[in-house]
């Protein structure tokens, strides 16, 4: 086989495993070891509560009325869409203290996204949570925390900080609009 004919795949592989490789950090053990950024292993001393998803509004008040009770306060990733669907809940979240940041517009896997789909998604988060809120995101987490190498380009050109966690509570089955999990840096 002459060597153009092994260029094709070469390029091939090393552009999946740019799409891909990122995706690794979504395997908790991993990514602590590999990406402590990522997992949000900062001040020892500090605990940072997030929720992703909505807001929603069979949810999120509930989220925001028990965080108010205990006087705490967390970081919510939301969707743009539901930040463009329910625009005075999400200002609602912003205005009680918490931090707002991005989940993307769409809850779709960016594994099955190519790189403009990517960007228009995350961008277009960004703007819809920024027009709801009145307050320009600092940190993204993509769907499922799955990154790519796409995701991680977008965010980068949107001034977005990748933030997974390093511990969740698992409470996506019964409550579909807010994921609470758990790190140390977002605040
Ligand atoms: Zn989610």
């Amino acid at each position: 086989m002459s060597p153009g004919r092994w260029l094709v795949p070469a390029g091939l592989g090393a552009g999946l495993a740019w799409h891909g490789l990122p995706a690794l950090t979504s395997m908790g053990p991993l990514r602590t070891r590999l990406a402590p950024a990522l997992a949000g292993a900062g001040d020892p001393g500090h605990v940072a509560l997030t929720f992703d998803d909505g807001p929603h509004p069979a949810s999120t008040p509930r989220f925001l009325a028990e965080l108010d009770r205990l006087g705490v306060r967390a970081t919510f990733f939301l969707t743009g869409r539901w930040a463009a669907r329910v625009p005075g809940l999400a200002a609602e979240v912003a205005a009680a203290g918490h931090e707002v940041a991005v989940h993307g517009y769409d809850h779709r896997c960016l594994l099955l996204r190519g790189p403009r789909a990517t960007y228009d998604d995350v961008a277009r988060g960004r703007d819809a949570v920024t027009h709801a809120t009145g307050v320009v995101p600092r940190w993204y987490r993509p769907p499922y925390g799955v990154l790519t190498g796409a995701g991680l380009t977008a965010a980068a050109r949107l001034g977005l900080t990748p933030m997974l966690w390093t511990a969740w509570g698992r409470g996506w089955p019964t409550c579909p609009a807010a994921v609470p999990c758990c790190c140390t840096t977002p605040t």
